[in-house]
């Protein structure tokens, strides 16, 4: 076990594997992009945790901000062993028809490019084939990449189907170097990111027609993603897992 990166650890469901992979024993680096007290926050509570932290700001959309992260991270805590590839945004809902080309391309810089770029700096880091110890990488995409999100922000749901197909792909590209690459696909969970999508109550609002009847945690979603970095998951690779009350 090495040192996980969490992109977007600083709130929300990263926030949430942070603490949850402290408790299991891993050191964490956490990225934020805005908030440093949110990601000192964030690291605080993992030290309680009895595990290492240490905050990195950058965004992941700009390659420069990305490789200083990786650097950054192993600098300070030590070789790393998972990568989990958490930051995402969405834009105010709305159709298709009404999007600007800005606000796309703003949604697929970050959700995508920077998934790409945190990929790939995580394969340089973890592969054996490039002097790494192998580990996991975890995609944090969403059950809009199956749903479509009409009328809301398909430009959203696009983006995390991306995020899929490169689980899928990078899962065959690095199973011999010892790493292995998941996607989890979370349905309606209780963060702040609804706020950005113009409405801060989405997900409990659209709850009560999921099969279990409400909106999920953050740290039910931390439990899948945490799951993947582990052993425990050690056969587990090019899966796409759902955690979505059944959505
Ligand atoms: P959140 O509460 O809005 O947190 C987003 C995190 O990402 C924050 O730490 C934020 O940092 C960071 N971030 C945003 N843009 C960034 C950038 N360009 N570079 C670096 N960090 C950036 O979101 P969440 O609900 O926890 O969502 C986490 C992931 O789960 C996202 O990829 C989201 O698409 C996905 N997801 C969420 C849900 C849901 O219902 N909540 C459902 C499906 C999928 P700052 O605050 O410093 O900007």
């Amino acid at each position: 076990m090495g040192t996980v990166l969490i992109t977007g650890g600083s709130r929300g469901i990263g926030r949430a594997t942070a603490l949850l992979a402290a408790q299991r024993g891993w050191p964490a680096a956490i990225n934020y992009r805005h908030d440093a007290l949110a990601a000192a926050d964030t690291a605080a509570e993992v030290k309680r945790r009895g595990a290492r932290a240490t905050t990195i700001q950058g965004d992941v959309s700009v390659e420069a901000d990305v490789v200083a992260m990786f650097a950054k991270a192993q600098a300070d805590l030590g070789r790393l062993g998972g990568v989990v590839i958490n930051a995402g945004i969405v834009a105010p809902a709305m159709r298709l028809a009404d999007m600007s080309a800005e606000r796309i391309g703003k949604v697929f810089q970050v959700n995508v490019l920077g998934a790409y770029l945190c990929a790939r700096e995580a394969a340089r880091a973890l592969a054996r084939s490039r002097g790494g110890n192998g580990g996991s990488v975890v995609l944090v995409s969403s059950v809009a990449a199956r749903l479509g999100a009409p009328g809301e922000y398909v430009d959203y749901a696009g983006s995390k189907a991306a995020l899929d197909t490169l689980a899928i792909g990078l899962a065959k590209e690095l199973g011999a170097d010892g790493v292995r690459v998941n996607a989890v696909r979370p349905g309606l969970i209780d963060t702040q990111i609804h706020a950005d999508s113009g409405d801060p109550d989405r997900a409990r609002k659209l709850a009560s027609a999921t099969p279990l009847g409400r909106a999920g945690k953050a740290e039910e979603t931390a439990e899948a993603i945490v799951w993947l970095l582990s052993d425990a998951a050690s056969y587990v690779t090019g899966s796409v897992l759902d955690v979505t009350g059944g959505r």
